[in-house]
């Protein structure tokens, strides 16, 4: 075993990096969640969360969970067993939120797409016009497929549900897209939104977030499923005074509320620029350096958060990863069921700069050929390099002469 010095390079597609300034405000000691003050917490967190869902009709649901705790509340508050849902498969998350909803015994028309595309928005097409009954009660989509680097356009779905006049529920997996590609609850009409604490949020797991249309809480009341613990009636209660119906992750809602406030302070279209300006470089580093194939078939499909790096034959991802992992201590994304052995994925989501990046870049090469996949040495690097000294993620300010040589004498006293 090698000395564990320096820190280890986490570029796995979540958990993410957890900023210092997170990992501070986290280190607290235990308090009363029912005290008076409590709620100055909650209520600030689950009103802010809202903005990061672009969202002002809808309301905000923090569990105790993760991703997956926040995909049972959403299905079994809205829905009954036997009701009739659509949901598309095209990676291991799509894949495992259908297996929950066959398991809650729902009625799921699986649409299976080939893995490195997306939601086919032209079959569901097809579905709804055809259901003039209207018994499909839900659409579920995955917005951004962790497990292949695939987003999908969920705009565009409900443009197809719009023109179908199709009133089914549209469920949105959010959880490795929210806070780092445009997520528009509110412009797309999203009824039900999950995510989690421990993607674009940059927090440790153990928050499972959703986002509730009113139209939603509305069908809440004709829904049978069993449910207890994610009862959104008990949060609704409970959270009108700005407690929980049980304990809370104490240190996961201060370290939310600093996350929170990191994400307004750098704002979010810049956050959307920056993941894809960094998205673009690392993509520029596979396909142009190293010469490998995405896993995600067209450029409209490439996911700003995550890229999944297709290997040649007779290679193996799980060795590219393993030598990563204990030779150079950076920890890559392995290929999940379907595609297992055949890609890794890096990471490129939360708190991230281009530097970091070259490190998951070098270090991936470096265990490629360990294992004798054939990329020349120092190409990934070199094209990153190359696009990021040619682009910037956020055009700067455009600044007069006179103006930078006041900003270059000024001593900080004036204010300009
Ligand atoms: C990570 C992830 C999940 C699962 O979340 P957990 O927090 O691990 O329960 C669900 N969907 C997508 C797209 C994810 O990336």
């Amino acid at each position: 075993m090698r000395p564990t010095t320096g820190r280890n390079f986490l570029f796995v597609p979540g958990p993410t990096n957890v900023p210092d300034r997170v990992q501070r405000a986290m280190l607290v000691a235990m308090e009363d969640h029912r005290s008076s003050k409590f709620p100055d917490l909650s209520s600030s967190v689950l009103e802010d969360l809202k903005k990061v869902f672009k969202t002002q009709a809808a309301q905000a649901f923090i569990f105790p969970a993760s991703g997956t705790g926040a995909w049972e509340a959403a299905l079994t508050n809205t829905l009954s067993p036997g009701d009739r849902i659509v949901a598309s498969r095209f990676g291991q998350f799509s894949h495992l939120w259908i297996d929950m909803a066959q398991r809650l015994d729902f009625d799921v028309e699986v649409l299976d797409v080939e893995w490195g595309e997306g939601v086919p928005l032209e079959r569901i097409d097809e579905l709804l016009r055809a259901d003039k009954a209207h018994r499909i009660k839900g659409i579920l989509a995955c917005h951004n497929e962790t497990a292949t680097g695939v987003t999908s356009d969920i705009g565009g779905l409900r443009g197809v549900m719009d023109a179908a006049d199709h009133p089914a529920l549209l469920f949105v997996d959010a959880v490795s897209s929210l806070a780092s590609i445009d997520f528009r609850m509110d412009d797309w009409r999203v009824d039900l939104a999950v995510s989690g604490s421990q993607k674009g949020l940059m927090l440790p797991a153990g928050l499972g977030i959703l986002a509730v249309s009113q139209k939603a809480l509305e069908t809440m009341r004709g829904a049978t499923s069993r449910r207890c613990y994610f009862d959104l009636a008990d949060m609704i209660a409970a959270n009108a005074s700005g407690y929980f119906p049980y304990t809370p992750a104490l240190p996961m809602l201060y370290g939310l509320r600093e996350a929170l406030d990191m994400i307004f302070e750098e704002g979010l279209d810049n956050i959307f620029a920056r993941h894809h300006y960094l998205a673009e470089g690392v993509r520029a580093a596979v396909t142009e350096g190293w010469g490998l194939p995405l896993c995600a078939k067209a450029p409209h499909w490439y996911s700003d958060t995550v890229s999944a790096v297709m290997l040649p034959e007779g290679t193996n991802g799980a060795h590219v990863i393993d030598v990563a992992f204990r030779r150079y201590n950076l920890a890559l994304g392995a290929g999940l069921s379907k595609v297992a052995g055949k890609l890794f994925r890096i990471g490129h989501l939360g708190d991230l700069n281009e530097l970091m990046l070259m490190g998951a870049i070098a270090g991936a090469e470096m265990a490629m050929l360990d294992v004798g996949v054939e990329v020349a040495p120092g190409s990934g690097v070199a094209a990153a390099s190359n696009f990021w000294r040619a682009n910037d993620p956020v055009p700067k300010r455009k600044v007069s002469k006179e103006q930078q040589f006041y900003e270059a004498h000024s001593t900080g006293s004036v204010q300009g």
